[in-house]
């Protein structure tokens, strides 16, 4: 039987900062505007640092504004049932809800894409990527350079006065390249969790040599 009816999905544009998401975003946003699609973008109300300006323009002139949300609630109610492409940017700062807000806007036959920073700066999932990564049909996880070594970079380091935070700090501490350096898995560092895990590690040793 021939499926005629639209239907939609999820992809996930996922990463360490600065591994490009939004320039990703951007460039699908564009594409979608230009196959004259009727697109809508929202980014986390928190992310502020360029101003609060965020336009996306194609070549063929047409232009979207950002539309700033704090929760998923307000996706919901700004989405237009007419839209064909939902765009969210800093997916991360967003509640759990999100993921319901998603799958119910893919299944009424939108395509929705979603940029976020998948682990936060400790290396643990951030806010509801996880969950938004189990129910995407399509994931790409891009990587940035490690400032420290030059290898593709997959974490997030927090820095306070240009030192390595350590774990017990809020999650969300939103700032730009002054406190924050994309890194790699062996030049992350987040002082009080590496001497836990080192520590785990050692008492196990003392209970592998008592067996
Ligand atoms: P994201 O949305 O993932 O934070 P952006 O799209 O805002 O990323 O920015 C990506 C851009 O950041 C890159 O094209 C590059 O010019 C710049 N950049 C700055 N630092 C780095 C880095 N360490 N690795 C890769 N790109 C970087
Ligand atoms: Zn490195």
């Amino acid at each position: 039987m021939l499926r005629t009816a639209r239907h939609g999905w999820i992809e996930v544009v996922s990463g360490v900062m600065f591994s490009g998401k939004s320039e990703e975003l951007i460039r699908r946003v564009r594409r979608a505007l230009i196959a004259g699609r009727k697109v809508q973008l929202f980014k986390s109300h928190l992310d502020d640092r360029y101003g609060g300006q965020f336009r996306i323009s194609s070549h063929d002139g047409r232009e979207i504004d950002a539309e700033p949300v704090s929760n998923s609630v307000q996706v919901a109610e700004k989405v237009d049932p007419e839209t064909q492409v939902v765009a969210i940017d800093e997916a991360q700062f967003l509640d759990d809800g999100i993921c319901e807000v998603v799958d119910a806007l893919a299944d009424a036959g939108m395509r929705i894409i979603v940029a976020g920073t998948d682990m936060d700066f400790r290396g643990e999932p951030f806010g509801p990527m996880g969950l938004l990564l189990a129910r995407a049909e399509r994931i790409d996880k891009l990587s940035a350079i490690c400032v420290v070594c030059g290898d593709p970079a997959t974490k997030n380091q927090r820095l306070i006065d240009g030192k390595p935070a350590p774990a017990e700090g809020p999650t969300i501490q939103v700032g730009g390249a002054e406190s924050y350096e994309a890194r790699c898995r062996r030049c992350h560092e987040v002082p009080q969790r590496d001497r836990a895990q080192r520590e785990m590690v050692l008492r196990r040793g003392e209970g592998w040599e008592g067996v």
